[in-house]
């Protein structure tokens, strides 16, 4: 249940709502909007009582929530959330575009590919450093050094970092060094590192699990911020299926889907769910039509010298070509 209050209500409404739901036993979660506060009603076991609001002062509506997921859906928070990364917001009017390679290899490979992104339009700059691979046997990412890199990369071009924490135990070195720290597919339904994404004061790059649905992806969004952190960005990347002339399949319906149901931006990382180059730019272009709020790309100056995922690393040019197109489809929509 919403309780909507209305605009002109006074904080002190505002806490006596609070008191009336708490003193049920539920929790309230005041929730600011651009023109008035909802307060959300969690942890109630089956329906609320509407009556127990009626007529109280400041109440306008009462919303009963059908969704499973609460503060992440549009039923909770109408508005878009827009997520501020230095001068970069995710959600908002601009479509963002990050991009780097898949995994941070050395100071030398990371600033020359920062600085042909940033030449060909990246807002933000991305690189693993602790990689999660399918074999021990390869490339792991160079941990700690990778996250030094990163800041170097910062510190020349300016651009944001985004690079992915893999366990708990790491989460506090990664939250130290990066500006947004990406949960990979592998992550999704990990509860303990969600919990603890929720308590980080950065925001978080939430990949969508290979094989799963759009309500356990958003239920995973609704630990982190159920835990204190408002500053979700989605990221859909492909899921598993039978085919075998891409690595995943992007689930393209999935972006109109998640943009009715969720206020929390999304973006697309088409190399991930291609596998391959030649599939990254359409795939791209194609997300943008849909109104993802922006692309987070691979590129390497030299895929085929690359430690991990070469083969659907862009060219520099490519990206930059892409980020060329990626605008002009982008213009092609005002609903934002
Ligand atoms: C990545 O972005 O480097 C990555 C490993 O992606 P995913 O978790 O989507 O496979
Ligand atoms: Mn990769």
């Amino acid at each position: 249940m919403l309780v909507v209050m209305n605009k002109t209500a006074t904080q002190e409404e505002i806490d006596n709502v609070v008191a009336c739901i708490e003193k049920r036993g539920y929790t309230a979660r005041p929730i600011p909007g651009g023109e008035r506060v909802s307060i959300g009603i969690l942890y109630n076991k089956g329906s609320v009582d509407a009556s127990f609001f009626r007529g109280v002062q400041g109440v306008k509506d009462l919303i009963p929530v059908t969704r499973p997921y609460k503060l992440v859906s549009r039923e909770f928070k109408p508005e878009n959330t827009v997520v501020n990364v230095g001068d970069v917001s995710i959600g908002g009017k601009s479509l963002v575009m990050i991009a780097g390679p898949c995994a941070i290899e050395s100071e030398t490979q990371a600033l020359t590919i920062a600085r042909h992104v940033k030449k060909g339009g990246a807002q933000m700059f991305r690189g693993g450093a602790f990689k999660p691979r399918t074999s021990p046997y390869s490339f792991q990412g160079l941990g700690e050094e990778g996250l030094r890199i990163l800041v170097k990369v910062r510190e020349e071009t300016g651009l944001p970092v985004v690079t992915e924490v893999m366990d708990y135990e790491t989460f506090d070195l990664v939250e130290k060094y990066a500006d947004v720290i990406q949960i990979g597919t592998r992550n999704m339904q990990n509860f303990s590192l969600l919990r603890r994404a929720g308590q980080a004061e950065k925001p978080i790059l939430l990949k969508r699990g290979m094989a799963a649905t759009i309500d356990e992806w958003l239920m995973a969004a609704e630990y982190i911020l159920e835990e204190g952190n408002p500053n979700v960005i989605l990221c859909e990347r492909g899921v598993r299926t039978f085919v075998n002339h891409s690595r995943n399949t992007l689930d393209i319906s999935a972006i109109p889907v998640v943009r009715k149901e969720t206020h929390l931006p999304i973006i697309v990382d088409p190399s991930h769910a291609a596998g391959i180059r030649d599939q990254v730019i359409p795939l791209s272009l194609a997300s943008v039509a849909v109104e993802a709020h922006g692309l987070i790309v691979e590129v390497h100056h030299a895929p085929d010298e690359a430690l991990s995922d070469g083969a659907q690393s862009l060219y520099p040019d490519q990206f930059e070509e892409l980020c060329r197109k990626a605008e002009t489809v982008f213009n092609m929509f005002d609903s934002k």
